[in-house]
């Protein structure tokens, strides 16, 4: 019962015209940044997560607690509870689904795949089943990713093209999960937006993600390990702030216009759309490391290493025009000034470990 009245009011709305929004992965990088954004506007929310062990646990009950401080409930549940997913539907006339909750990373998969399919696939399906069952039926928008453009593609990405050669097993499950949106937009009317993100960083971030592990090792005074791509090329991302990707996330929510049910077609077929968020401006790994470096005032100690990676691309750059037309998106953090936030909230959270430990 008292879950229920956090649940409820979670859910209400602070402005008369504001969503209501189920965040999946509320605990996760970009999930509590969505679900700040939308508090902040008034919108009614609730987060679920499953708070699984694949990054620091106590990182994920920090945001938890930031988020159920500005009022935000977050369930800890998985997404594959198809019983909890539909108390939540049953309770709540969800507006939207804004669907984070995922295994991310690309190498992890090497170890673990089977918590890729549990997560990315099977959870997925669970989850667009509990949205497409429930009445009205909520407009989704999850989040794909940059990685489903894989080895064989021309600079920059643009929506349009080909997908079909998937670089790792995270990319593929994320390629299998904008087939099965596709599905469920086509024969059962639901409304779904897949954003494809360009490695986002930011404050409250990833610890598996290079820029985050670089920061802690050269902090430590730690080797860190700096790969190349193929013919000895340095590896480029385009990295995008946190900042824009919530922008990105909420513009997308904003327009995603309604789901029609499988009765669809006498009212209009609901939206399908793909849009890339990325920064549009590549930066490459030593790059990075030089930024890093600056902002931390620290000089790292760098080992090259030749071989390229399984599972690596390497480049990324994203074409957001389709982005800018439809949802207004442009990014506006520059990587220099992006790290320079995300350094700032590193020190903060974590504190800096003593000078004689550092490499100056
Ligand atoms: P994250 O790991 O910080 O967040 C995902 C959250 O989902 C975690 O808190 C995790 O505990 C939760 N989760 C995982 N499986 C779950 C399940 N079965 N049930 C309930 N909760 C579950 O990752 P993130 O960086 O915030 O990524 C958010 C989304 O964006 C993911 O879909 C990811 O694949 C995608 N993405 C991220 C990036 C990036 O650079 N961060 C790039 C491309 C795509």
């Amino acid at each position: 019962k008292v879950w229920d009245q956090k649940l409820l009011q979670s859910c209400t709305p602070e402005r008369d015209d504001g969503l209501v929004v189920l965040v999946t992965g509320a605990a996760g990088f970009v999930g509590s940044h969505v679900s700040l954004a939308l508090k902040k506007r008034g919108d009614g929310l609730v987060g679920i997560d499953n708070f699984n062990d694949y990054y620091e646990v106590s990182l994920k009950r920090a945001r938890q607690k930031l988020l159920l401080k500005q009022g935000i409930f977050v369930i800890e549940g998985d997404i594959n509870d198809a019983a909890l997913l539909k108390h939540l539907f049953d309770r709540i006339q969800f507006t939207h689904v804004m669907h984070l909750a995922a295994q991310a990373g690309v190498r992890y998969a090497m170890q673990n795949p089977m918590s890729y399919i549990h997560s990315n696939i099977a959870g997925l399906v669970t989850l667009f089943e509990a949205s497409k069952n429930a009445n009205p039926q909520p407009a989704v928008v999850w989040a794909s990713s940059s990685s489903v453009y894989g080895l064989n593609s021309k600079v920059p990405f643009s929506e349009a093209d080909r997908t079909d050669q998937p670089a790792s097993l995270y990319a593929a499950t994320k390629k299998a999960g904008e087939e099965l949106a596709h599905t469920y937009n086509h024969i059962y009317g639901l409304s779904v937006t897949g954003l494809r993100f360009f490695t986002v960083y930011g404050p409250w971030g990833r610890p598996d993600m290079a820029y985050f592990s670089f920061t802690r090792d050269i902090l430590k005074g730690k080797v860190i390990n700096i790969y190349k791509g193929p013919h000895d090329r340095d590896l480029a991302r385009d990295f995008t702030f946190i900042d824009d990707i919530v922008k990105g996330c909420v513009a997308s929510l904003d327009t995603s216009g309604r789901s029609t049910g499988s009765g669809g077609k006498k009212r209009g077929p609901a939206p399908f759309r793909t849009f890339n968020l990325g920064n549009t401006s590549p930066v490459t790994v030593p790059i990075l490391v030089e930024y890093l470096e600056r902002h931390l005032k620290v000089n790292a100690k760098k080992e090259f290493i030749k071989m390229p990676r399984n599972g690596d691309v390497p480049f990324t750059h994203a074409n957001v025009s389709l982005a800018q037309t439809q949802l207004g998106y442009k990014p506006t953090t520059n990587l220099d000034t992006g790290l320079k936030k995300f350094v700032n909230w590193y020190v903060k959270y974590y504190g800096v470990p003593s000078t004689k430990t550092r490499s100056l």
